[in-house]
């Protein structure tokens, strides 16, 4: 059995297995709900899925026609989909624990995938779904952004964001709260100074999630779609910004794989930027 849980604890639950695929999911609307590079999904007998507690806090945002994407409301962690018509659930890799017995098998959706984003593993790739799942992608165009400044909007498009300074830093955290908190086997984090940053639409939708008893770390997202957006560190004057929420280029390339010894089990490194066991020391 596999455990499943938001980053703040209040969504659990349990899947008997055995997970039947995983894959990766590099689509527009994955990257943006979880701000990261893609999304890893496993899914597994829907029989075999009960929750435990917290669902009295999952939001349903409708997403595109008949679909919906689903948030913890006090943390912003994607939470499964059940699919009854498939007879599946569908989860964030992220947030299930330990070994699934299953790894990834594909990237799919790779013509939609992010610029920056490298693909260094040889699984298979697909444009959109792999040819088996007989689906039909949805098209989404993307947002218009004006040269010269920096810009980014949650799925729903209700915030966005501008940023007119310079990127200082690029991380994939592969901790285990960036796991929990964008529901994917890693966060993807692009570091602004704070003083450059400013809310263009719905600063006021955005919901903030501090865990308790850490220094720094908390997550901001929509509440009304779930996505992860930029989360201002006064204390450290920086903005983290989810690159997946970006809408434009962020002008800087991934710079290193950190915190590479909390990764997730099935979570294989490729490629050949720097890993750190942490955080690396900056000069
Ligand atoms: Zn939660
Ligand atoms: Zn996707
Ligand atoms: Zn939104």
């Amino acid at each position: 059995m596999t455990v499943g849980r938001c980053l703040c604890g209040t969504v659990r639950y349990e899947i008997d297995g055995p997970f039947v695929n995983m894959l990766h999911c590099h689509c527009s609307m994955c990257r943006k709900h979880h701000g990261t590079a893609f999304v890893t999904w496993a899914a597994a007998p829907l029989a075999g899925f009960r929750m435990v507690s917290g669902a009295d806090a999952i939001v349903h945002y409708p997403s595109s026609a008949g679909l919906h994407r689903s948030f913890c409301r006090h943390c912003g962690s994607v939470t499964p989909e059940a699919h009854a018509a498939q007879g599946l659930v569908v989860a964030p890799a992220g947030n299930l624990e330990g070994d699934l017995g299953i790894a990834p098998q594909c990237h799919m959706f790779t013509g939609s995938k992010a610029r920056w984003y490298k693909i260094a593993d040889d699984l298979p790739r697909f444009e959109e779904f792999p040819p088996e799942f007989r689906l039909q992608a949805t098209p989404r165009a993307p947002v218009a952004t004006q040269p010269g400044i920096t810009q980014g909007s949650c799925l729903c498009g209700a915030t966005a964001y501008e940023i007119p300074g310079p990127p200082l830093r690029m991380y994939y955290c592969h901790c285990s709260r960036c796991r929990l908190g964008r529901s994917a086997a890693h966060a993807t984090n692009v570091f602004f100074k704070a003083d450059a940053f400013q809310w263009t639409r719905g600063a006021d939708l955005v919901a903030d999630y501090a865990v308790p008893g850490a220094q720094f770390f908390g997550v901001a997202f929509c509440s009304r779609c779930g996505s992860d957006v930029p989360r201002v560190s006064v204390e450290r004057g920086v903005v983290n910004v989810p690159a997946g929420s970006l809408d434009s280029e962020p002008g800087i390339e991934p710079m290193a794989h950190i915190y590479v010894d909390s990764k997730a089990p099935w979570d294989i490194i490729a490629g050949d930027l720097p890993q750190f066991a942490a955080m690396p020391t900056r000069t």
